[in-house]
């Protein structure tokens, strides 16, 4: 599962940040996810919920901010935004597929809470 291992990844990052301030517990992680990384935040709750025993951030709380997929098509110069978890971009205009992104592809932590 895509998303398990996105949460592996995060959950190590989140507490080595933790440890390595003088901190012992996550009470809350944000992330941002971008609607172009094909990313279920169903699938991350799920994933979090399991894998954060074990963790400084086994009581924590998992906030997503979803970010809409914004781009701008370079043939007819179009801009759109799309809340469609899609990862082909086809302009809605015209329908050429050179579309620069210029939002959606997001996948990090923005703000953690800690406590001692
Ligand atoms: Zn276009």
């Amino acid at each position: 599962m895509h998303e398990a291992s996105i949460i592996a990844e995060l959950l190590r990052i989140a507490s080595d940040e933790c440890i390595k301030n003088g901190f012992s517990k996550i009470d809350s992680i944000k992330v941002v996810v971008g609607r172009a990384t094909g990313v279920m935040t169903d699938a991350l709750l799920f994933a979090f919920n399991i894998l954060k025993e074990d963790t400084p951030a086994k009581e924590a709380s998992l906030i997503i901010e979803e970010v809409p997929v914004r781009g701008v098509c370079k043939d007819c110069g179009n801009e759109f935004e799309s809340n469609e978890n899609y990862l082909i971009f086809e302009c809605p205009r015209c329908g050429s597929f050179s579309v620069i992104l210029l939002s959606g592809k997001e996948l990090n932590i923005t703000e953690m809470e800690v406590s001692k």
